[in-house]
């Protein structure tokens, strides 16, 4: 993008033209707030209450346990997975919405596992990132231990090898690699890896790929059938405004998903679950991958921000995404350039999701004074400031007013007020 935009006026003028404009009204947002985090909760749909209201008062409310079949209660998981599917260019019958991130993370590593175990018994390893969301690297090493500690005698260890700036991954990769499990996009830094490019390096050393969506679903282009991807897993109450602690979702490549089930074969991934039989028989399809009875009320609200996703034009998406985490950048190093604010996100258009990360030493209270003026973003450990930029609900003067009180803070370190070192629970 050609930075034409220097003053207040230009940036209104861009969101005069901006094509996105109209679905800022899709969502509720509270007077005098900037809302730079819905890459970790994305605001709610207008549209929610009302869902919510039906879902509860005439679904729960009248509807009874006759909804599970009148309101489509019991296909939800897989009608929303189909929608999502389409939006992360995959097949219908390869994803379902259920469980959490870190649930379906377990399930898609226990399933790729015994793929290799049953083709290369002697791929062991799993690799991620050492800079991965912890989450995914707890459960990474909870599976291995869980696998060696029942399977000691045999002497085969499961191990987790973590990449960094020391082992990258060109160096983890060998004969003994079993599954790669990466980030899409960095949850802190907002670097994003070539998707197609290292699912083509893993499988050429005969590994399986899992892809963590969590700030790529609804942030960039994901094209997962293209990108040959073996297994992808994500949260749909970040870009894709679910709401709080909305149901994540699973995606399996139609190629996989008959060889094994995965180990949380509860009631509702079996073949027929009202069957109430004595043992186990998998679904032949997506649903294998479901546990057990889903959180509906849940459930139903991520219907409402997905619909809002798949009605904007994904190209004009990402071309604002770019063009306002550019603005973003550009706007911090020349109004803040005095302030010792460390770029981390890449400047590399096609290494780069939809988030921006600045380094501060004084990170955690430049953040909470922020917040305490309505520029609502978040702080990472360490010592990082986090800017969620979502086109659909954010503009370029939102932009531009918001680097304008950081810049405010930082001149008049209002952030060095006792009230902004006292740290929350949740940051
Ligand atoms: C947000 C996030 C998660 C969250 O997992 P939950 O199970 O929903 O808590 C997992 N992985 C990554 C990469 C994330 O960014």
């Amino acid at each position: 993008m050609t930075l034409a935009l220097s003053t207040r006026d230009d940036c209104l003028a861009a969101d005069a033209a901006d094509p996105l404009a109209p679905f800022r009204a899709k969502f509720l947002l509270p007077e005098g707030v900037i809302y730079l985090d819905g890459n970790s909760l994305g605001p709610r749909p207008v549209g929610a209450l009302e869902r919510a209201q039906a879902v509860v008062a005439d679904e729960w409310g009248t509807g009874l346990i006759r909804s599970w079949n009148t309101a489509g209660w019991f296909e939800l998981p897989g009608r929303l997975g189909d929608k999502l599917a389409g939006l992360l260019g995959g097949r219908a019958g390869e994803c379902v919405v259920t469980d959490t991130t870190s649930l379906n993370l377990f399930k898609a590593l226990a399933s790729a596992l015994r793929i290799q175990q049953a083709d290369h018994p002697g791929k062991r390893v799993i690799v991620t990132e050492r800079d991965n969301f912890p989450t995914d690297i707890y459960i990474a090493e909870g599976l291995a231990d869980f696998l060696n500690s029942v399977a000691a005698e045999t002497g085969t260890r499961y191990e987790v090898r973590l990449i960094d700036e020391e082992v990258p991954l060109d160096r983890a990769l060998g004969g003994d690699v079993a599954v790669v499990a990466l980030s899409h996009v960095n949850y802190r830094t907002g670097a994003m890896w070539d998707m197609a490019q290292v699912t083509a390096q893993a499988h050429a050393h005969g590994a399986l790929v899992i892809w963590d969506l969590a700030h790529a679903a609804g942030a960039v282009p994901v094209d997962l059938n293209d990108a040959g991807a073996d297994y992808a897993v994500g949260c749909t109450y970040k870009y894709l405004n679910g709401g709080p602690g909305s149901p994540a979702f699973i995606w399996v490549d139609a190629r996989h998903q008959d060889r094994f089930w995965q180990p949380l074969s509860g009631w509702w991934s079996h073949e027929r679950p009202f069957a109430m039989a004595d043992s186990y028989t998998p679904a032949d399809s997506i649903d294998r991958f479901l546990c057990g009875t889903q959180p509906i009320t849940s459930l139903a609200m991520v219907e409402t921000g997905l619909d809002i996703m798949l009605a904007a034009d994904a190209g004009a998406v990402r071309a604002k995404s770019l063009a306002l985490t550019d603005l973003f950048i550009d706007l911090v190093e020349r109004r803040c350039g005095a302030h010792p604010l460390e770029l981390v996100t890449p400047r590399n258009h096609a290494r780069r999701g939809s988030h921006v990360s600045f380094r501060h030493p004084e990170g955690y209270a430049v953040m909470a004074a922020l917040i305490a003026r309505g520029v609502i973003g978040d702080y990472r450990e360490p010592h990082v400031l986090r800017f969620g930029i979502t086109p659909l609900y954010l503009g370029y003067a939102d932009v531009w007013d918001a680097v304008e009180t950081l810049r405010s803070i930082l001149d008049s370190r209002a952030w060095d007020a006792p009230e902004f070192q006292v740290r929350n629970a949740v940051t």
